[in-house]
């Protein structure tokens, strides 16, 4: 008899835990009261009376100990800062391009980007803008036109790559408005507002061809560009062998330029990036940046920040981590279906997206289905979602109410932070939930500002 090779399926955390942060407990009792005076709205919730946050996956993570080593290590010149080269070396051996404008967070590289670019009566395709993308886009005055694939917009659809941008939508757009109108061509990978779904190399390469022929920059919204190397990895055919950081090589190899926020695959509390490699646009940006985040070599992050961004980038793009990372998400996808719950399929890379309008067909959209639902994950059991719902999207510039076209909780979840008995607690609070659906009521919005009512809205429950 030989020893044989012990093989496990079960994906481990791989890390260990050596500074812990305590959550804490309450009653029942206690949340009703806490979540009365917040106004029935979560984010006026204060954080230590959640148990399990889930609201996004932005700047929550944990940092390593080499990212705190390198924070301790940071150099704060002004000028010249050898943190800077760290973090130039980082972004050029990752993504290849030339020039690095460090900023505070993704939007600030947005807003670089488009004011420097983009112009009224200017068209920006994307397979879909995030929100902040969009709002400095039309900042600009330039239209952010969306042409994600159909099967994006379709929650039961198990395409592997619903991220995909549709490209006979993107050759249409070229002849009807023009290359000249249009000053670059984006893609987000992965695909945050349409569910964290991936974008296939394939169709990066596509996108990439399409804009040279036309002559068009081409530049990927980065913030989770090592989930989508993953995805691309145990998905795609000729990629299982390669490692996360040649897929990422490659993704951006086929672009003119990124804009990044690290705290996503950045593994960062704050911090982002702007990257290209044409000279002229990158002189420009830098002119803006002075103006707006600061020195070059800094931008708006300090020495420590981007320390801990040049270990992060790295970090993210660790095979051990992105199985267990993408494998969390999956696992609590997979508890859920196997006991009913409707959720958006297949799970993407940061978070598991509730579809409320199927759980709760007793609730019009008009009374708020996924507000109502993720308000009951805090009451049962202290969890804190996000509704991205009529509340978030119903509002319409003309002060008319509009239903959104899902009713969906999304629960994110920040990187290296919970362990699986917590996503196995979180599976049985959600399941609670479901099992008492039909005892669940709807919300009327008591006091709302006209714009971004969802951060500041006050409601309460209709009897
Ligand atoms: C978070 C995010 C941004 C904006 O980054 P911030 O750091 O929050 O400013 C842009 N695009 C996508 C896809 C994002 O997820």
């Amino acid at each position: 008899m030989e020893l044989q090779p012990f093989h496990s399926d079960i994906i481990i955390e791989p890390f260990r835990i050596r500074s812990v942060e305590p959550i804490r407990f309450t009653t029942m009792d206690e949340r009703r009261q806490l979540l009365e005076k917040a106004g029935y709205n979560p984010f006026l919730l204060k954080a230590k009376d959640v148990l399990i946050d889930l609201l996004t996956d932005s700047g929550t993570g944990a940092m390593s100990s080499a990212q705190w080593a390198g924070m301790i290590a940071s150099d704060e010149s002004y000028a010249g800062s050898s943190s800077f080269y760290k973090l130039e070396s980082a972004v050029q051996e990752i993504t290849g391009f030339k020039h690095l404008i460090p900023t505070h967070q993704g939007r600030a590289a947005e807003n670089i980007l488009f004011t420097t670019i983009a112009k009224d009566g200017d068209v920006i395709p994307s397979n879909t803008h995030f929100d902040t993308t969009r709002a400095h886009v039309e900042h600009a005055g330039a239209e952010a036109r969306d042409l994600v694939i159909d099967e994006g917009r379709q929650p039961r659809s198990l395409y592997p790559f619903k991220g995909n941008m549709n490209l006979d939508k993107l050759e249409q757009t070229i002849q009807e408005v023009g290359a000249d109108r249009i000053p670059v061509i984006m893609i987000t990978v992965t695909n945050n507002s349409g569910g964290g779904q991936p974008v296939s190399m394939e169709n990066i390469k596509e996108v990439s061809n399409i804009a040279r022929t036309h002559n068009i920059p081409f530049f990927i919204d980065a913030c989770r560009f090592a989930e989508n190397a993953w995805f691309i990895k145990s998905r795609e055919e000729g990629y299982a062998d390669k490692t996360p950081l040649e897929i990422a090589q490659e993704m951006f190899s086929y672009a003119d330029g990124c804009t990044m926020s690290a705290k996503k695959d950045g593994m960062a509390n704050i911090g982002g990036f702007l990257a290209l490699n044409s000279d002229e646009w990158a002189s420009q940006c830098r002119n803006l940046e002075i103006l707006t985040e600061g020195f070059p070599t800094y931008g708006g992050m300090a020495g420590y920040d981007m320390e801990a961004v040049a270990t992060g980038l790295y970090e993210a793009l660790d095979e051990d981590y992105l199985r267990y990372r993408i494998r969390s998400i999956a696992y609590l996808g997979d508890k859920l279906t196997e006991a009913g719950v409707p959720i958006v399929q297949p799970t993407g890379g940061h978070a598991v997206y509730l579809d409320a309008a199927e759980i709760l067909p007793h609730i019009s959209s008009r009374q708020y289905p996924a507000w109502s639902f993720n308000n009951t994950l805090y009451l049962l059991g202290g969890v804190r979602g996000v509704e991205i719902g009529t509340v978030m999207f119903g509002m319409q510039p003309n002060g008319t109410e509009q239903p959104a076209a899902m009713e969906l909780v999304r629960l994110a979840f920040p990187r290296r932070m919970y362990t699986q008995s917590h996503v196995d607690y979180l599976a049985e609070v959600i399941i609670s939930a479901y099992e008492q659906r039909e005892m669940l009521g709807g919300y009327e919005i008591v006091s709302a500002p006209q714009v971004l009512r969802h951060f500041s809205a006050k409601l309460k429950p209709i009897d």
